[in-house]
């Protein structure tokens, strides 16, 4: 585990530096970047951010310095105002940007890191050109969508291999080939495959239905998709067909012959028991050498995956299962997708298996709640906004924190663990958050002041990486081993230092500071088990390769207390 990279202390590097620290060898930079586009058709869903990791994955592996990003063909400028339900999670990069939850795979597949370059959603585009046309930077011109937003989506997409100084820039295409939205972006990928012209390479992924009645695997939606996509302008140089059976040479060469692709440049992705097999299975079919054979570059030697291979080898050996409690308002996958991924690498590194249960905070009461709770080895106070489901929140944490359980308080979790302590210990029988009571005397979360104006909802948050400063003699900081770290923020509402004294007296201490504001950023009760609060999202940071220390503690003391109840 690198400690050092939760010290940022040092100054800030730009963010094309960032280069992950498993890269096997380092080739120079290469003069051209080379731009990887990844499509997807048949049906959404697919895992073309899983595809795109996993290739981005393979290519690091080989010593290039990688980055992905994602074009989104929805209106919304960002997800950050996206119902989960409709969405899933927003993801947060270190520079503030809201994202699509396929960065998060971007990250911890491959260690990089995101910026607001990284993904762009048709609102995103056309509120640009819109901006440049109000502007009158097109000198009176008709604004159109070929050339105007095409040449917006081609400058944003060359943007990071300009820029950044990337070897390989990876671009995946949000929904499904054949989608009216996503017309723009095909457009423009047809013309940068013309002006890239060796330097570009088109993947497509489709899927291959099982028909159980026939007992045969379909071809067909594929074909159409290809002929789709050929419509479209563009000829794909790879397929990747995802599909729950394994198909045989016959098949894949079958679709090669139909779709105008070389049968070597036909990769299947079936089913996995994880998402993080997948670059161990296109590597053992070649994916990334014909990637390289296509952009006419030499091959070189196979990656051993070493380090990788290692994390699957461990995660297949933990067979033991460690329960946590996901204490929150979406029984959905999606919706807290980070913070599952971060239990689950935490938990391999454990030696445990972590499966994760959803107890919705909505049904929780005084009378049920030790049934609700019951059986998990630990909880995490889930984040969100809004009133829904928030006193559930209250009475998990008091139960956790009376009935001493490892409890993990993110964002929204560490304000119900603040408020809770406030009506409990403190004897402020009306705390709470301004979000949820803005009436309430004992604002113990309330809005920052900077806040307080904002009328408009979107990308007006505090939002992405902040430092902040560990006491001394704290769990959390003998956690991180350093006394400054950088974390991601995602919230309105922050602690309120009025009653900081107060806290600090009855037991709850507010161990983590941002060094500029001094706002509280971490809260823990050191005299329980492992009662840590965190404003800030540290699920955001944990990778396969580099899992985040609190995750990593919070799961080791949740197995030690698991051992204690059973003995
Ligand atoms: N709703 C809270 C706020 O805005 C917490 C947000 C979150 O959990 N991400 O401060």
């Amino acid at each position: 585990m690198c400690s050092a990279c939760w010290n940022n202390s040092s100054k800030k590097e730009p963010f094309w530096t960032n280069s992950p620290s498993f890269i096997v060898k380092s080739y120079s930079p290469m003069a051209e970047t080379k731009y990887i586009f990844v499509t997807g058709g048949v049906a959404s869903s697919l895992g073309k951010g899983i595809i795109a990791s996993s290739i981005g994955k393979l290519l690091q592996a080989r010593g290039f310095n990688i980055t992905i990003q994602k074009f989104d063909p929805y209106i919304n400028i960002d997800p950050g105002t996206l119902n989960p339900y409709e969405h899933g999670e927003c993801y947060v990069t270190d520079d503030g940007q809201e994202t699509d939850l396929d960065l998060g795979h971007y990250e911890r597949f491959t260690g990089i890191k995101t910026t607001s370059y990284n993904n762009f959603t048709t609102g995103r585009i056309y509120q640009s050109v819109i901006d440049k046309e109000r502007r009158g930077d097109y000198l009176g011109k008709t604004i159109q969508v070929v050339p105007h937003i095409t040449d917006e989506i081609k400058r944003d997409m060359l943007y990071l291999g300009k820029k950044g100084g990337y070897d390989f820039v990876i671009t995946e295409i949000g929904g499904t080939i054949g989608d009216i939205e996503s017309l723009p972006f095909v457009e423009a990928i047809r013309q940068l495959k013309w002006e890239l012209g060796k330097n570009a390479v088109c993947i497509h992924l489709t899927y291959v239905p099982y028909l159980a009645a026939a007992g045969e695997l379909k071809t067909k939606p594929t074909q159409h998709s290809v002929k789709e996509l050929q419509s479209e302008g563009i000829q794909p140089d790879i397929l990747v067909l995802r599909t729950e059976h394994e198909l045989n040479a016959g098949l894949c060469k079958k679709v090669a012959n139909f779709c105008n692709v070389s049968p070597d440049a036909v990769f299947q992705s079936p089913d996995m028991p994880s998402i993080y097999q997948v670059p161990v299975c296109m590597q053992d079919q070649g994916i990334d050498r014909v990637i390289l054979e296509k952009l006419g570059m030499p091959v070189g030697e196979k990656p051993s995956l070493g380090p990788w291979r290692a994390f699957l080898d461990r995660r297949n050996n933990a067979t033991e299962e460690l329960h946590i409690g996901l204490v929150g308002k979406y029984d959905l996958q999606d919706a807290y997708k980070s913070i599952i991924e971060a239990l689950q690498q935490a938990g391999v590194y454990n030696d445990r298996k972590v499966r994760c249960h959803f107890i919705n905070s909505e049904n929780i009461t005084n009378e049920n709640v030790a049934e609700m709770l019951q059986g998990m080895a630990g909880y995490v106070i889930c984040p969100g906004f809004g009133q829904r489901g928030t006193e559930g929140k209250l009475i998990a944490t008091r139960y956790c924190r009376e009935q001493n359980l490892p409890t993990f308080g993110i964002c929204l979790g560490m304000q119900m663990m603040v408020v809770e302590f406030a009506r409990n210990v403190l004897g402020y029988a009306d705390a709470n958050s301004t979000e949820l009571n803005s009436k309430t005397k004992h604002n113990v979360i309330d809005i920052m002041e900077e806040q307080k104006n904002i009328t408009n909802m979107g990308g007006t948050m505090r939002l992405g990486g902040y430092e902040c400063a560990v006491k001394a003699a704290s769990r959390s900081r003998e956690i991180y081993g350093s006394d400054v770290i950088r974390e991601r923020h995602r919230h309105r509402y922050e602690f309120n230092s009025d009653f900081l004294a107060q806290y600090e007296e009855k037991g709850m201490k507010c161990v983590g500071t941002n060094p500029e504001s001094g706002l509280v950023e971490i809260v823990e009760i050191p005299t329980l088990k492992w009662f840590i609060g965190t404003q800030f999202h540290p699920e955001y940071s944990s990778t396969v390769l580099e899992p985040h220390p609190l995750f990593l503690d919070f799961v080791k003391t949740a197995i030690a207390h698991q051992s204690e109840v059973e003995a």
